[in-house]
């Protein structure tokens, strides 16, 4: 620990032993949706296949906490196997699947849909499956039906067809059928809203660049909006307990976020729109193009003006784990680590040095216990099937705390030019930790190897 850190962390932390309040929550609530892979990996038999685009139409019914979708799954095999195509469906049922015009036949297994395609597929070649489905998802999407809310999180295949796995990036055309009266966010832009004859709206979003499936997602309910559009990019913040003006004061840091993070990744925001929506329950979830927070945040900002972290962390995956995507979960910190530690960047840009220090002391402490619990891993290691409460905490704080050594050791102004090298040369692409090292390196002139072979393998 450099001695500025163990400077602050004698004032701010040894005085009673205890992790600010604030922080707590931060913790816990950024916790509470873990990985759980059960989903599309490349298995024998299978083809191997890159999704480009899905062309879905979802009616949910916020009352009985179903859905209705239908997708189309446009791909390419990059290699055909005998068993046919694997897709991640959840616990939908499936009604249908059609290839062109013809039935397919299929079955499903452990939450993955095996579609028998009779060897009439080829590699290099693209096709598109017609999928229709229903059900009532237990995860991946939230009903609140005593006030018309439902959104989605993190786990799309259990309301969307789809190969739900972070490499396999693709575009999106989502068709969402709700009642009038309420609001929609959804990924991308909204290009179009048809109201049918029995009363409902469709409205048409469309995602333009390749993400991956854990990014897509909406959020429909009963909203107050506050809009600030001044900049390039329109900023929209919803929430449902809030007015028009609390709503403004809430998300009043947005804009200068969204320059920061520009300027620190040395990309511009990929997106027209950018939306903050203030849901229930205790959520905190990433999209394309927005992201959900819980309720209650809006009260602690009302409460304490700077204590924005999780806006802030999630506002950064626009970045970095949106854009600049882990490859797999094993680099899940590529992600998380990068929105913990650019949130407390922005803090000290905008409240100064103590507060983000602060900050990183508060992510030492809760690795340290994790580490005094002989729980210690290495950032990177395999077994994320079921990731336990510490392994999280290691992923978001470890790593965090371990881009804070790095920025130490290099210096300021190596340390940027890496991040600036490592999010330009990334964007749109999947990381490991070997491309972060290969930036640092670049940036700084010197080896790394030691350093990433202590902190990060
Ligand atoms: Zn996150």
């Amino acid at each position: 620990m450099n001695k500025r850190l163990s400077d602050i962390k004698n004032r701010f932390i040894n005085r009673n032993g205890l992790l600010d309040l604030y922080f707590k929550v931060y913790i816990i609530l950024l916790l509470i949706f873990s990985v759980n892979q059960s989903l599309a990996q490349p298995k024998d038999g299978f083809s191997e296949i890159d999704v480009l685009h899905y062309k879905a139409r979802i009616w949910p019914d916020i009352g009985n906490k179903t859905i209705k979708g239908k997708v189309s799954i446009q791909f390419l095999v990059k290699e055909a196997r005998p068993s046919g195509i694997m897709l991640d469906c959840g616990d939908l049922t499936i009604d249908s699947v059609y290839n062109r015009h013809e039935a397919v036949s299929f079955n499903v297994t452990n939450r993955q849909l095996h579609l028998d395609m009779k060897n009439n597929i080829q590699s290099g070649q693209t096709y598109e499956l017609v999928i229709s489905y229903h059900g009532n998802p237990r995860r991946g999407i939230s009903f609140s039906p005593s006030i018309q809310q439902v959104f989605t999180v993190f786990h799309t295949s259990h309301w969307l067809v789809c190969k739900d796995h972070p490499d396999d990036k693709a575009t999106l055309q989502l068709n969402l059928v709700v009642p009038e009266g309420l609001q929609v966010v959804s990924t991308g832009a909204l290009t179009g809203k048809t109201a049918l004859p029995d009363g409902r709206i469709d409205y048409q979003w469309h995602q333009p660049t390749a993400v991956p499936t854990y990014i897509f997602g909406f959020a429909i309910g009963s909203f107050r909006r506050h809009v600030d559009d001044q900049g390039r990019i329109k900023l929209s913040f919803f929430g449902r307990d809030y007015s028009e003006h609390e709503l403004a004061r809430i998300f009043q840091e947005t804009w200068g976020m969204l320059k920061f993070f520009e300027d620190r990744a040395g990309v511009p925001y990929p997106g027209t729109t950018f939306s903050l929506i203030l849901a229930e329950g205790n959520i905190s979830q990433e999209m394309a193009d927005f992201a959900i927070l819980r309720n209650s945040y809006g009260k602690q900002v009302l409460g304490n003006e700077i204590d924005i972290n999780l806006a802030a962390h999630e506002l950064a995956h626009q970045w970095w784990g949106n854009h600049i995507t882990c490859l797999n979960w094993q680099h899940f910190w590529l992600n998380e680590g990068f929105a913990v530690f650019m949130s407390s960047a922005y803090k000290e840009f905008r409240f100064g040095i103590e507060e983000y220090l602060k900050d990183i002391d508060n992510y030492f402490q809760a690795y340290e216990k994790v580490a005094a619990r002989d729980a210690d891993k290495s950032l990177v290691f395999d077994n994320w099937d079921n990731p336990s409460a510490d392994d999280r905490i290691l992923v978001y704080y470890k790593g965090a705390y371990v881009l804070h050594l790095l920025r130490n050791k290099l210096g300021e102004d190596a340390f940027w030019k890496g991040i600036r090298i490592y999010s330009r040369s990334n964007f749109g692409k999947s990381v490991v930790s070997a491309d972060l090292q290969q930036a640092m390196e670049e940036a700084s002139g010197g080896s790394l190897e030691t350093f990433f072979k202590k902190w990060v393998y």
